[in-house]
């Protein structure tokens, strides 16, 4: 049985800023010059253990004051580690499925359902905006545990519709950075885009057992180091992270939980709000940073 782990938790920070952009942080001006009345905010969750499903803790808790915080989506657009795959995929199932991608856990997490509606509408829209490129048209894939396990806390009645959107895992980082930007008119349309991974996310040390375990000093400098960069507008080097060095090798050894935090920042937009509503270190290795926008 695996135990959630969690060490040095915290939340609602004090630090924050504002999105400067004035560094070349942006690959393009695109939508820089759009209104940003009536937009949602877009919001990166560190998602962790899926035992946080299931489990009250400070990460959760402070999920579900973000769904309480937060102005009431239309729908939403997740973008979750846990569908990386070959091509960009936009699930269209008007019903779908939770999806169990995981083995050894208790059987009360399996027998975990979300039952979020989906919303072809937008995945359509999510294809109208990305054309030229060929989004695939998925109706077999559902909601797995990167988007589900945060959601079940954030919007507790599963009555917001729910769209999934593939990272295309044969792209560099740049193509992610740039897909988030080109999805930011979402936020003017009652969309909220959701990026699910971890900023630091590495299984081979995570304390899976009992013992608590400090965070690992590469976690907390390159976490830091990543905080000072989002703070301060400087994306470069978030989106060219696999020239960072050892501490950001450390903390990225596959790049599917990192990616999605590149979504979120592609659709942030120059002026806006930012801030880290949950902060922490789980098992030693695992960053529960929730980043949101806006
Ligand atoms: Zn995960």
């Amino acid at each position: 049985m695996v135990k959630s782990v969690r060490r040095d938790a915290s939340c609602c920070t004090s630090r924050e800023g504002m999105l400067s952009g004035g560094n070349a942080s942006r690959l393009t001006t695109e939508g820089l010059s759009l209104t940003m009345s009536n937009s949602h905010p877009v919001i990166f969750f560190g998602h962790g253990n899926p035992m946080n499903a299931i489990t009250s803790n400070s990460y959760t808790e402070a999920w579900r004051r973000i769904g309480r915080e937060t102005p009431r989506p239309r729908a939403i657009l997740s973008i979750s580690a846990h569908w990386y795959v070959p091509g960009t995929r936009v699930t269209t199932s008007s019903a779908p499925r939770t999806i169990h991608d995981f083995g050894g856990f208790p059987p009360e997490l399996f027998q975990v359902n979300y039952p979020a509606p989906g919303d072809p509408i937008l995945a359509r829209r999510v294809r109208e905006l990305l054309s030229p490129l060929d989004v695939i048209e998925d109706n077999g894939w559902g909601l797995d545990h990167g988007t589900w396990s945060v959601l079940k806390h954030v919007y507790p009645a599963a009555d917001i519709p729910v769209v999934q959107l593939s990272i295309d895992e044969t792209k560099p980082a740049a193509f992610h950075f740039e897909i988030g930007q080109r999805l930011a008119p979402l936020r003017e349309e009652g969309i909220l885009i959701v990026g699910s991974g971890n900023l630091v996310h590495n299984l081979r040390t995570y304390a899976w057992d009992r013992h608590l375990r400090a965070p690992y000093d590469w976690a907390v400098r390159f976490e830091d180091a990543a905080k000072d960069m989002i703070l301060a507008g400087d994306f470069k080097p978030l989106i060219d992270y696999e020239a960072l060095g050892r501490d950001a090798a450390l903390s990225i050894p596959t790049p599917d939980h990192y990616l999605p935090l590149l979504y979120v920042l592609g659709a942030g937009r120059r002026g806006e709000r930012i801030h880290f509503p949950v902060e922490g270190i789980d098992g030693g290795s695992i960053s529960m940073l929730t980043l949101q926008i806006g």
